[in-house]
């Protein structure tokens, strides 16, 4: 598939045909942030590690993602999280996730990954006053864990988007954007100058488990391994069934414009910061190096949803903008995963084999997080000590039938906004 980031790619580098040893110290599943993140994390600590991917890099969500870097949770504020978690736990996922971007670029620095990163601070406008006051305290309780987090007014949010529907509205410092497969292959690299390998299709179809480890069964062999982990995110394929089964699946549509003129871009993004704002049907935009417009949204319906979602996501930049209808380059479509709580998950599977789903839209500061956790529990840390709380691994019943609750989610979510908008 064509997306935006196959095509400004600095590089692919192809990894079909890496030679694998028929043991190492733990085989990571799946190479997306999260598979490719705790790699770097074990290799670095000087196991033996490689990674299994059961398409290219980037087929998953890592690959086709809009590289909006947002350290918190789309679904769940502080307030939400204290209210769900005892106190010192919650607090331990908030610090966790807040500090998700920080994560992520200071790995672009440190491994010298060339992927656009651009730490400008991220903008999430109020719609309406309510959701002000909700932002207003929501800045509160991240500064009071250390965040860099400010309220800015309703003129501010207008002179960072050139938009005038807002009450105000967050800036969190650490947030930003990057180009999210050249950061994908920049950590594939890292892996391997820290010495682990990493192997393009494939498909891990089996695990089982003797007195002497663990074997990786795939089409062409058989690997031996002291620990697994899971890192395949959505995905439901071979023994990522498991997993992928515990949340829901989002198909979410992607659109990069023409590149925006020197005026419009003074005017709605003059410091190039991310923008999403807090509507139930999400607005987001952000600029990439060549300014195009990156935009998203989801669809009711799947059939040839990719023009329509297009077409409509297009009409909808040059008509909250106000800027005349930039013209689509290129329009994708990735899928993403939601826990029910919108809340990270890790589980064990088996004795040294963990998962972990960083998900809910805002997955690249939490992978970089939650690859790490990953890692500490492949080196034998206690799963009691980790941010995340280790979960029982249960898939949701239906689970087949979930694309249509998203649809029917969404359809919600449009209803409330144009109710909103009415009252
Ligand atoms: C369209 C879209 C837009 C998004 N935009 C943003 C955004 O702007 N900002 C943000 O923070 N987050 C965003 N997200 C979410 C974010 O991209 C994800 O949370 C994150 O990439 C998940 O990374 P991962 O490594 O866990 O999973 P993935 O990247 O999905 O990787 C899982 C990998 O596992 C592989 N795999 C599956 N089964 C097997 C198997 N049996 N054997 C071997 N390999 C297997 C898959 O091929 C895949 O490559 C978006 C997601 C989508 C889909």
């Amino acid at each position: 598939m064509q997306t935006l980031w196959t095509m400004t790619a600095r590089s692919q580098p192809d990894y079909r045909r890496t030679a694998l040893p028929d043991r190492c110290d733990t085989v990571i599943v799946g190479g997306g942030f999260t598979g490719l993140t705790a790699a770097l994390e074990l290799a670095r600590a000087g196991r033996s590690v490689i990674v299994l991917e059961a398409g290219q890099l980037g087929s998953g969500a890592s690959g086709t993602n809009a590289g909006f870097v947002v350290p918190n949770f789309a679904k769940a504020d502080p307030a939400a999280v204290r209210a769900k978690l005892p106190r010192a736990q919650a607090d331990n996922l908030l610090s966790l996730v807040g500090s998700g971007a920080d994560a992520v670029f200071s790995t672009i620095a440190s491994e010298d990954i060339a992927c656009d990163a651009a730490q400008t601070g991220w903008l999430q406008p109020a719609y309406g006053s309510e959701m002000a006051d909700v932002l207003r305290h929501r800045a509160v309780l991240w500064q009071e864990l250390g965040r860099p987090v400010e309220f800015l007014d309703a003129d501010a949010i207008r002179a960072e988007t050139g938009m005038a529907i807002y009450s105000g509205g967050l800036i969190d410092h650490s947030g930003g954007t990057i180009h999210p497969l050249d950061y994908l292959h920049g950590l594939a690299k890292a892996v391997f100058r820290h010495r682990g390998l990493v192997r393009e299709n494939s498909l891990v179809r089996t695990l089982s488990t003797d007195g002497r480890g663990h074997r990786i069964g795939l089409d062409d062999g058989e690997i031996r391994t002291d620990s697994v982990l899971v890192a395949t995110n959505a995905f439901t394929s071979g023994i990522a069934a498991r997993m992928g089964r515990t949340g829901i699946p989002l198909r979410v549509y992607q659109i990069a414009t023409r590149p925006v003129s020197a005026d419009v871009l003074a005017r709605i993004s003059p410091r190039r910061r991310p923008v999403g704002d807090t509507r139930s049907n999400l607005f987001t935009y952000r600029l990439d190096r060549d300014n195009r417009l990156i935009s998203g949204g989801m669809a009711l319906n799947p059939m040839g949803a990719a023009t329509r979602v297009g077409r409509s996501v297009a009409d909808r930049l040059a008509r909250e903008l106000g800027i005349a209808q930039p013209g689509i380059e290129v329009v994708w479509t990735g899928t993403a995963i939601m826990t029910p709580d919108f809340l990270p998950r890790i589980y064990q599977f088996a004795e040294g084999v963990f998962g972990g789903i960083g998900c809910n839209g805002r997955g690249i500061a939490m992978t970089a997080q939650l690859g790490r956790i990953l890692a500490r529990l492949a080196l034998g840390e206690p799963a009691r000590e980790m941010p995340i709380p280790l979960r029982q691994a249960r898939a949701l019943p239906f689970h087949g039938l979930m694309p249509l609750v998203a649809s029917a989610g969404l359809a919600e979510a449009r209803l409330s906004d144009w109710l909103s908008n009415r009252a």
